[in-house]
């Protein structure tokens, strides 16, 4: 399987398309399909049917997907969407860093 540059929980920036600019907490990654959700970005008006707790139906706006390509993490140094590399720590674990600025993006 492809691994994935964000996950979720990541704040990421759009970097390309008609939301570009725009930043988001990753609600949902899914790496098969090339998407991710990012929280208050890319939203659609959706029809909603009617349910047993929303009798009403209508519409309702949510996230739409966004192309995983088109995203990048936010570095919490920089402030700003970057690449990211991979770090072994001294005890074998893996954390995500900042190309730019060295930073580990993975806390903990
Ligand atoms: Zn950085």
């Amino acid at each position: 399987m492809q691994s994935v540059h964000v996950r979720r929980g990541d704040t990421v920036g759009v970097i390309a398309g008609k939301e570009r600019g725009k930043r988001g907490k990753v609600l949902r990654v899914s790496p098969e399909k090339g998407r991710v959700l990012v929280e208050h970005v890319n939203m659609i008006k959706k029809h909603q049917r009617p349910t047993q707790k929303l009798r009403q139906g209508g519409i309702i706006e949510r996230e739409g997907p966004l192309a995983l390509s088109n995203v990048l993490v936010v570095c919490p140094r920089c402030d700003k969407p970057g690449r990211t590399g991979i770090k072994v720590l001294t005890d074998g674990r893996k954390v995500r860093t900042c190309r730019r600025c060295g930073e580990s993006i993975d806390r903990g």
